[in-house]
């Protein structure tokens, strides 16, 4: 018995361990220093009308450009960033950088139907008392209409929150904002709750539009999703569409929007604009435009 405690207390201070240690350690130190270095950048993935391929909105992602590391990706940096609290600074940054641009591109689209700008929301932002007031500020700032902007939260930080969510749901509604459930279909939520929560869209998780038309329980569950949606008249969005047998059948069962690889991957500002310079033609402002045969 002491022997065994003896020899798990020896693999803790394994040397392998103690740096692995000291490397969290030392990325959470370049974290904190990580904003006013400007070492983070937004990404936005074209969020697109699946009935007529026009780009309606764009998620923005955020990404983390290590001078030693390199890109390093949200879901790396993310969980760290909430464990040290790092997340509330970093989470204002996202939301008025993404403001920012969205207001950009209304001034330099202005015969365009607004853009929408989408921001993911961490737990520890959405428990943030006066996030509304925080919101508020950053849109009055920047002269964006809130209808402009989407908060997608994951339906799992949904449900941790029991009664609590719906309050704090509200006051963002009431900003006149849009709200997302994100990852839907991998939170286990009751449906009967969902229709006390005041959102306007569902993102279904990427994980079951993978098996859509071959596996017969995602297939099920994407349909079953977007009729729920339907029913409660909440608009839809597929995540993580890479085919065009996917699109096909979310077409075919009237998915309002849709992203994924198959139209873009998450790009720079500047290309963004890049595709709605060369789309600017109503006629071309359809995805998908990669073969040329469309
Ligand atoms: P999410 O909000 O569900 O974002 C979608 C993720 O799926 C993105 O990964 C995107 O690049 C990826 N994706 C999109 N289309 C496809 C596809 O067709 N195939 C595949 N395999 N993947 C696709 P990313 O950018 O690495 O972000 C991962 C997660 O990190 C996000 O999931 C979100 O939960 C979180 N995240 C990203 N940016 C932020 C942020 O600014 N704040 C917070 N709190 N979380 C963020
Ligand atoms: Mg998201
Ligand atoms: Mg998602
Ligand atoms: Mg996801």
């Amino acid at each position: 018995q002491s022997k065994k405690n003896g020899k798990s207390r020896y693999t803790i201070f394994k040397p392998d361990m103690d740096s692995r240690a000291f490397e969290r350690l030392q990325l959470a130190t370049d974290l904190r220093r990580a904003i006013e270095l400007q070492e983070f950048k937004l990404y936005y993935q074209p969020i697109v009308e699946l009935e007529n391929g026009t780009i309606v909105g764009l998620e923005a992602l955020v990404r983390w450009e290590h001078p030693r590391i390199g890109l390093i990706s949200p879901a790396k940096f993310i969980p760290l960033a909430e464990e040290t609290g790092l997340i509330l600074p970093i989470g204002e940054w996202v939301l008025e950088t993404a403001c920012r641009q969205a207001k950009y591109w209304h001034l330099r689209y202005p015969d365009r139907a607004p853009l929408t700008v989408s921001v993911n929301l961490s737990a520890k932002q959405f428990q943030q008392p006066q996030l509304e007031d925080k919101i508020a500020q950053i849109l009055a700032r920047i002269e964006l209409a809130p209808q402009n902007l989407k908060l997608e939260i994951t339906e799992s930080m949904m449900m941790e929150q029991g009664d609590a969510t719906i309050a704090t749901l509200y006051k963002l509604k009431n900003l006149g904002i849009q709200l997302a459930i994100d990852d839907f279909g991998t939170g286990f939520s009751a449906l009967s709750y969902l229709k006390r929560f005041p959102v306007d869209t569902l993102k279904i998780d990427r994980s079951f539009i993978k098996g859509l038309g071959y596996n017969r329980e995602d297939t099920a569950i994407v349909h079953a999703v977007i009729a729920f949606a339907k029913a409660l008249h909440l608009s839809v969005t597929a995540e993580g569409i890479e085919t065009a047998e996917q699109l096909s059948q979310l077409q075919a069962l009237r998915c309002d929007r849709g992203q994924g690889y198959y139209f873009s991957q998450p790009i720079t500002a500047d290309a963004v604009q890049l595709l709605i310079d060369r789309n600017c033609d109503p006629h071309l402002d359809r995805f998908p435009p990669k073969d040329g045969s469309n």
